[in-house]
C-alpha cells in the first residue's frame, strides 16, 4: 500500500495581498522538495472537484452563502483583518475539501495506506460561522464528518500540531463527543484560545506550549496528553491538521521544532492509527510560513508516512 499525495494547480490561484505569509509559493516549495527521487513512490493524484454540499457538514448554509457572495470577480478582497479572497478562492477552497474527502475515501476503501493533502487555503481557524486566520472553510472538520456520514466512522480523532490553536475545529466539535480534537500550539499566540481548561464535552484536549520551548516540551505534550487521549478514544480514523509553523525558522511563532520532531510525531500517530484505526491516517496541510522550514518539514512528514 502506498502513500497518496493530492494537490491541484488551483491551489496556487487563491491569492493573498503582497507580503502575506499564506502565499502560493508555499505550495511551490512543497512541490519542489517532493520532486526529489526519494519521493518517486508517492502516488500523486490531482485533487477531484469537491462536493459543495459537504461544506454543510461543518458550516451553516447562510455562512456558506456569505463566503460565496464575498468572492470578487477581480482583485483581492478582505474577509477579515488577515483573511482574503480572490476570484479562484472559492474553487480552491472547495477543491481542498474535495481532496480531503477523497483522502478519507482512499483510506476507508483501501486505495492508500495514508494520504497527504497539499492544499490551500488552510482550514483550522474557520469556525462554524466565521472565516478567519487565512481560513475560509474548516477542511479537517468537514472531512471528519464526511467519514462519519459516508463511511459510518463512529469516532474520528483530529490531531492539530499547527503552532496556532485550531479554534475553528474546537468550535465545530465543542459539544460533539464523537470527534476528539487534540492540539499542541504556542500560547499566548493568535487566536488566543486553546487553554487546557477548554475541554468541550470532554473531547477537546489542548496542550499549550510556552514561547521559546522546543522539541522536549512538544514531545512531552504529545506523550503525556495527545497520545493517551487517542488511546482512550480508539478512533476509527486519525486526521492530522498538519501545520509546520512550529518549526524554528517560522516567522509567525516562537516554538523551536525541527524536521525530526515532525518525523517523530508522524510516526507516533501512524503507530496509533495501526493500533486503533486500521492504519487509516489522513494529513491535511495547515500553516507553515518559512519556505525552507515548511519544505524540509513536509519532506520529513511525507517521508515518514511512506515508510508505512
Ligand atoms: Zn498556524
Amino acid at each position: 500500500m502506498t502513500t497518496r499525495l493530492y494537490t491541484h494547480p488551483v491551489f496556487l490561484e487563491h491569492l493573498t495581498p503582497p507580503g502575506h505569509p499564506e502565499r502560493p509559493d508555499r505550495l511551490r516549495a512543497i512541490e519542489r522538495v517532493l520532486d526529489d527521487e526519494a519521493f518517486s513512490a508517492l502516488d500523486r493524484v490531482e485533487a477531484p472537484e469537491g462536493d459543495e454540499a459537504t461544506i454543510l457538514y461543518a458550516h451553516p448554509e447562510d455562512f456558506v452563502g456569505r463566503v460565496r457572495a464575498a468572492i470578487p470577480e477581480t482583485g483581492i478582497v478582505s474577509i477579515d483583518a488577515d483573511t482574503s479572497a480572490s476570484p479562484k478562492s472559492w474553487l480552491a477552497a472547495v477543491t481542498a475539501i474535495g481532496a480531503a474527502n477523497a483522502a478519507v475515501d482512499d483510506v476507508f476503501e483501501g486505495r492508500a495506506a495514508n494520504v497527504f493533502v497539499a492544499a490551500r487555503p488552510p482550514g483550522h481557524h474557520a469556525e462554524k460561522a466565521t472565516a478567519m486566520g487565512f481560513c475560509l472553510f474548516n477542511t479537517a472538520a468537514i472531512a471528519a464528518r464526511y467519514a462519519q456520514e459516508k463511511h459510518l466512522a463512529e469516532r474520528v480523532a483530529i490531531v492539530d500540531w499547527d503552532v496556532h490553536h485550531g479554534n475553528g475545529t474546537q468550535d465545530i466539535f465543542w459539544d460533539d463527543p464523537s470527534v476528539l480534537y487534540c492540539s499542541t500550539h504556542q500560547m499566548p499566540l493568535y487566536p488566543g484560545t486553546g487553554a487546557k481548561s477548554e475541554t468541550g464535552a470532554g473531547n477537546i484536549v489542548n496542550a499549550p506550549l510556552a514561547p521559546s520551548t522546543g522539541s522536549d516540551t512538544f514531545r512531552d505534550a504529545f506523550l503525556s496528553r495527545v497520545l493517551p487521549s487517542i488511546d482512550a478514544f480508539q478512533p476509527d480514523l486519525i486526521i492530522i491538521s498538519a501545520g509546520f509553523d512550529a518549526h524554528h525558522r517560522d516567522p509567525l511563532a516562537a516554538i523551536n521544532l525541527t524536521e525530526d520532531d515532525f518525523d517523530w510525531a508522524t510516526g507516533q500517530l501512524m503507530e496509533r492509527a495501526g493500533r486503533h484505526s486500521g492504519n487509516r491516517l489522513v494529513s491535511l496541510l495547515e500553516g507553515g510560513y518559512d519556505l525552507q522550514g515548511l519544505a524540509f518539514s513536509v519532506a520529513a512528514h511525507v517521508g515518514r508516512l511512506m515508510k508505512g
